[in-house]
């Protein structure tokens, strides 16, 4: 197998290195709200996509609320029981 003939220096490495970085994701404004979302994905803050609902966002932050308020809950009651 080929194998390289001198090793390379830590300059040399970290030069190539130096051109690795994160690109920002290519957000758009949302048609209906207006806050950023990605492409070809529903709006995280209304649930709509291509005009049409998906997700009812208020119902989903009340079953959130609910099952936040029972997850204390039960944290409590485990906490008693010790
Ligand atoms: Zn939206």
């Amino acid at each position: 197998m080929a194998n390289p003939k001198r090793r390379h220096s830590t300059i040399r490495q970290n030069t190539r290195r130096s051109q690795w970085k994160l690109s920002k994701p290519g957000l758009t404004p949302c048609p209906r709200c207006k806050k950023p979302k990605l492409p070809h994905f529903m709006c995280p803050n209304c649930g709509y996509y291509n005009g049409k609902e998906i997700v009812n966002m208020e119902k989903k932050k009340e079953n959130k609320d609910k099952k936040d308020k029972k997850d204390k809950k039960e944290k409590k009651e485990n906490k008693k029981k010790k």
